[in-house]
C-alpha cells in the first residue's frame, strides 16, 4: 500500500474552536466547511465540531451530506439557490439560503411554498464579489420580509476582502459600510472570517464564520495558525522509498534542474502532484525526515518528490516524512509553492488515505 497518509487530529479540531469562542465570547460560531471541510472530510469534520452552532457549505450537495450523516444544526448554503428546484430541497433538509442577488428574490416571489425558509442577506461592501450593494439593502431587506415563503428573522452578512491585514482601511471602510447599511434592520449581523475573528474584535456581530481557523491554518502574512493559538488539524506523511547516492555536478530530477554541490545521498518520498503536493514547490521546501528538517531538491513530480539528506545519515528506506501538519507549518509550505494553507489542504486527492486520530 502507498504510504501517503492524511492524518485528521479530531482534538485539534474541536479544540480550534474552544479557542474561535475564547476569540469571539459574544458571537455564535458558524464552522465553514466547504470543499470538503477545507480538504480535511466534510462528515468528519462535522463530527468533531459537533459543537458548532451552525455550518456553511457552498452548495446544497453539501448540506445533503451533512444530514445524512446525522448533522442537526443550521446549514448555511453560502452562494445561496441557483435555480427554482432548488428551494423545495432546502426546505426538506431545512437549510437556511444566503441571497446576494436581485435574481435569488425573484426566485423566492415566485415560490409558492408557504414553508417559510430562512435567509442571510448577504451585502457587498467591498469585496465585489457577491453581495446587493450597500444602497440596495433596505429594499432588498423590505421585499424579503414581505414573502410569506421567508422567515422573518433574516440575518445580515458581509464577507470581508482584506481582513487579514490587521490595520487595513478597505475593512475598516466595510465595516462602516456594513453598519450604515443595515442601522435599524431587525436581524443578526454576521461579518467576520477567520482573520475578521482574529484583528477584527469590533466586526464579530452575533455570528461569526470561522474556516481556516478551524483547521489550524492562518492567512495573515507571515503568521501561522500557533502563532494564534490554533493547532494543526492534517498532518500529511508519507515514507522514504529511495536513498540514492548522487555525484557532486549531477542532476536531479526532470528537467535537471537542480545540481549536486558535493558526493551526496538524495533520499525519494512517496508524494507528489498527483496526491495534491503542490508541483510548484521549490527546491528549498522543508520537510521532516524522522522528525528533522530536510529540503526538497528537483522538481515535484507526479508520485515522487527528491529530498537532500546530508546531515541525515541514519536515514533508510521506509522512515517517515512529513510534508506538513504537526512539526512543520503548512503555511510555510505554501509560501515555498506561492500560494496560502488552505490551496494545500483543499488540494489533497483522493488517492491518499485518510485516518483521524484524537
Ligand atoms: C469561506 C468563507 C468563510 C470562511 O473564511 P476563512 O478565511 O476560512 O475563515 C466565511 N464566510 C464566507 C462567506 C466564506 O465564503
Amino acid at each position: 500500500m502507498r504510504a501517503t497518509c492524511a492524518t485528521i487530529h479530531l482534538g485539534a479540531l474541536r479544540e480550534n474552536l474552544r479557542r474561535v469562542r475564547e476569540l469571539a465570547p459574544g458571537a455564535r460560531v458558524m464552522a465553514v466547511v466547504k470543499a470538503d471541510g477545507y480538504g480535511h472530510g466534510l462528515e468528519r469534520v462535522a463530527r468533531a465540531l459537533e459543537g458548532a452552532d451552525a455550518f456553511g457549505v457552498a452548495g446544497i450537495a453539501d448540506g445533503q451530506r451533512l444530514r445524512a450523516a446525522g448533522v442537526s444544526q443550521r446549514i448555511v448554503v453560502l452562494s445561496g439557490l441557483d435555480e427554482t428546484c432548488d428551494l423545495a430541497e432546502m426546505r426538506r433538509l431545512r437549510l437556511d439560503t444566503v441571497v446576494h442577488h436581485e435574481a435569488q428574490i425573484d426566485a423566492l416571489a415566485a415560490d409558492r411554498d408557504p414553508r417559510p425558509l430562512r435567509v442571510w442577506l448577504k451585502l457587498d461592501t467591498g469585496m465585489h464579489r457577491l453581495g446587493f450593494p450597500p444602497e440596495r439593502a433596505r429594499d432588498a431587506y423590505a421585499r424579503l420580509r414581505a414573502l410569506p415563503c421567508v422567515d422573518k428573522d433574516i440575518a445580515l452578512m458581509t464577507h470581508f476582502a482584506n481582513s487579514d491585514v490587521f490595520d487595513d482601511a478597505l475593512t475598516t471602510q466595510q465595516i462602516d459600510r456594513f453598519d450604515r447599511a443595515v442601522s435599524g434592520l431587525d436581524g443578526e449581523r454576521s461579518l467576520s472570517n477567520s482573520a475578521g475573528i482574529l484583528g477584527w474584535p469590533e466586526a464579530q456581530g452575533q455570528w461569526v464564520r470561522a474556516g481556516g481557523a478551524l483547521y489550524g491554518i492562518s492567512v495573515v502574512a507571515g503568521r501561522i495558525g500557533a502563532d494564534f493559538g490554533f493547532r494543526p488539524a492534517m498532518t500529511l506523511a508519507t515514507k522514504l522509498v529511495a536513498i540514492n547516492r548522487v555525484r557532486r555536478g549531477e542532476h536531479v530530477g526532470y528537467a535537471a534542474t537542480w545540481e549536486a554541490p558535493e558526493d551526496m545521498l538524495v533520499g525519494v518520498a512517496a508524494i507528489g502532484y498527483g496526491d495534491g503536493y503542490p508541483r510548484h514547490a521549490e527546491s528549498g521546501t522543508p520537510v521532516l525526515v524522522n522528525g528533522t528538517r530536510a529540503n526538497v531538491v528537483g522538481r515535484v513530480s507526479m508520485d515522487l518528490i527528491t529530498i537532500d539528506l546530508r546531515g541525515h545519515a541514519g536515514a533508510k528506506i521506509g522512515d517517515p516524512v512529513v510534508l506538513w501538519g504537526r512539526g512543520l507549518p503548512v503555511e510555510e509550505i505554501a509560501q515555498h509553492a506561492d500560494t496560502i494553507g488552505y490551496d494545500l489542504t483543499c488540494g489533497i486527492t483522493r488517492r491518499v488515505r485518510f485516518v483521524e486520530e484524537e
